[in-house]
C-alpha cells in the first residue's frame, strides 16, 4: 500500500510538472509569436436570419505556431492573461479589427466588429486613451466597434466598471455582455451598467430543441433584453431548428456554425456566396 501511495504521488507530481512545463512553453512561445507575427484574427459573421445579411463580425484570435500547429485560444488566452501579455496581444487584435472595419467601410459595408476584451485590458486605466488614439489613427467609425465583456469582469469593483463603461461609450463604442446567463450578475446590476447588447451563451442554445429548460431560459433572456431595450445576439447556433426557435422568440441576429465558422478575411467572398444560396 505504501509503495502504491508513493507511485501515485510520483505520477501526480509528474502530471503537475507536465502542466507547468506546458504553461512555461506557451508563455515563452507567446512572446516569440507576437514578434514573429504568428497570430491572425479570424472573423465570424453575425447574421440577420431573416435576410441572411451580415450585420457584423466577431474577431477571434488564431495562433498558428510553426511546429505546434494551431493552438486554440482556450489554451493560450488564460496564460496570456496571467502573464499580462494579453495587453499587447489584445491591442494588436483591436488594431487589426479597426483596420478590418475600415476596409469593409471602403467597400460600402457598414458592419459592426465585436472584439473580446480580457479582464486585464478592461481594468487597464489606459484602455480609453489607447482606443481613442486607435480610432483616430485608423479612421474607423467608433459606432462600428463593439466590445465584448463578461459579467464577472463587471462584478468586482462595480463603481469602477460603470465609470469605465461610460468612458468607453463616450467614445461612441457599444458594449456587449458575452456568455450572458453563465455569470453571476444580478438583474439589478444589469440595469445599472450602460450596456447595449446581450449575447446568449452557446450553452443555452446547443440543446435546443431537446432541452425545454434551456428553451425557457433562452426565451426569458430575449424577453428581458427587449424590456431593457437591449439588442440580443445568440451564439453557437448550429441548426435550422435552433434558428427557427430563436426567430419565433424574436431573436434575429445569430452567430454560429449554421451560417459560418470564424474565417480568414480572404474567405469573405465564399461566405457571401454561401449566404446567398442558403
Ligand atoms: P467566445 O468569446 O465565447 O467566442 C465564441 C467561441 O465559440 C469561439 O471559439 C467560436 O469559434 C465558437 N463558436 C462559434 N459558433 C459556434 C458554434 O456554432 N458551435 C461551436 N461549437 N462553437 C462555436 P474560439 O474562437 O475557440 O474562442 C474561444 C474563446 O477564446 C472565446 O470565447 C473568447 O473567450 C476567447 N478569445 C478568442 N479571441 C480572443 C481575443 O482576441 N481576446 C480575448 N480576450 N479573448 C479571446
Ligand atoms: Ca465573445
Ligand atoms: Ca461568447
Ligand atoms: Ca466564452
Amino acid at each position: 500500500a505504501k509503495a502504491k501511495g508513493r507511485n501515485t504521488f510520483h505520477f501526480y507530481s509528474q502530471e503537475l510538472n507536465a502542466a507547468a512545463n506546458e504553461r512555461l512553453f506557451i508563455e515563452n512561445e507567446l512572446r516569440i509569436g507576437l514578434k514573429e507575427k504568428q497570430f491572425v484574427v479570424y472573423y465570424q459573421p453575425q447574421v440577420d436570419s431573416r435576410t441572411h445579411q451580415v450585420v457584423g463580425y466577431e474577431a477571434l484570435l488564431r495562433w498558428f505556431h510553426p511546429t505546434e500547429g494551431a493552438i486554440p485560444p482556450d489554451k493560450f488566452i488564460p496564460i496570456a492573461e496571467a502573464t499580462g501579455l494579453i495587453v499587447e496581444l489584445g491591442e494588436w487584435v483591436l488594431q487589426e479589427s479597426c483596420d478590418f472595419a475600415v476596409r469593409l467601410a471602403e467597400q460600402g459595408l457598414e458592419n459592426n466588429i465585436s472584439i473580446n476584451l480580457s479582464a486585464r485590458q478592461f481594468k487597464d486605466s489606459s484602455l480609453v486613451t489607447t482606443l481613442s488614439k486607435m480610432i483616430i489613427k485608423s479612421g474607423v467609425s467608433a459606432k462600428r466597434l463593439h466590445l465584448e465583456l463578461t459579467e464577472s469582469m463587471l462584478m468586482g469593483n462595480v463603481e469602477a466598471a460603470i465609470t469605465q463603461l461610460h468612458e468607453l461609450k463616450a467614445l461612441g463604442i457599444s458594449i456587449s455582455i458575452d456568455d450572458f446567463g453563465t455569470g453571476y450578475s444580478s438583474l439589478s446590476y444589469l440595469k445599472r451598467f450602460p450596456v447595449d447588447i446581450l449575447k446568449i451563451d452557446r450553452s443555452f442554445v446547443k440543446d435546443i430543441p431537446e432541452d425545454t429548460n434551456d428553451m425557457e431560459i433562452t426565451a426569458a433572456i430575449i424577453a428581458m433584453a427587449q424590456k431593457l431595450k437591449l439588442d440580443v445576439v445568440a451564439e453557437g447556433v448550429e441548426t435550422i431548428e435552433q434558428m427557427q426557435f430563436l426567430q419565433n422568440n424574436n431573436c434575429f441576429i445569430v452567430q454560429g456554425y449554421y451560417f459560418s465558422k470564424p474565417i480568414a478575411e480572404h474567405e469573405l467572398p465564399n461566405l457571401y456566396e454561401r449566404l446567398n444560396e442558403l
